[in-house]
């Protein structure tokens, strides 16, 4: 499974334990994140290989954005904080409408995120 992982600084360490949590699946998989948030992961979770692409406000979800345009991944989970402004506000509607576009899953919260994961642990099982 190809996922693309994204977290907004305030939810980066939410995202760390939440690849933590679910490393045993994830190392199987073909994972590619923003800079910041994959080297933060990679860091705390050295087992899991991450295609790391620019910071998000340097261009990194808009390179997420255009892997979804070209069918390259499976699923976006992107820990978005909803309380502060973001200079690249315009560059995560767009990836967000991409995803849509292109009928992806795509996680906002962590909540939804475990729900992706745990319908595709329990298929990889099986
Ligand atoms: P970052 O980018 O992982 O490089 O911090 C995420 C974002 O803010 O979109």
């Amino acid at each position: 499974m190809r996922i693309a992982l994204i977290a907004h600084d305030e939810k980066k360490d939410d995202l760390v334990a939440f690849a933590g949590a679910h490393r045993d699946f994830l190392k199987d998989c073909d994972l590619v994140a923003t800079g910041t948030t994959g080297g933060r992961v990679a860091e705390a979770w050295p087992g899991l290989t991450i295609r790391r692409l620019k910071s998000g406000p340097l261009g990194g979800d808009q390179q997420i954005g255009a892997l979804i345009a070209e069918g390259k991944v499976d699923a976006l989970i992107f820990f978005v904080d909803p309380l502060t402004p973001m200079p690249h506000d315009v560059d995560v509607k767009a990836l967000m409408r991409l995803a849509i576009v292109y009928d992806i899953p795509m996680a906002l919260n962590r909540a939804t995120a475990e729900i992706i994961l745990s319908g595709n642990e329990t298929t990889a099982r099986a």
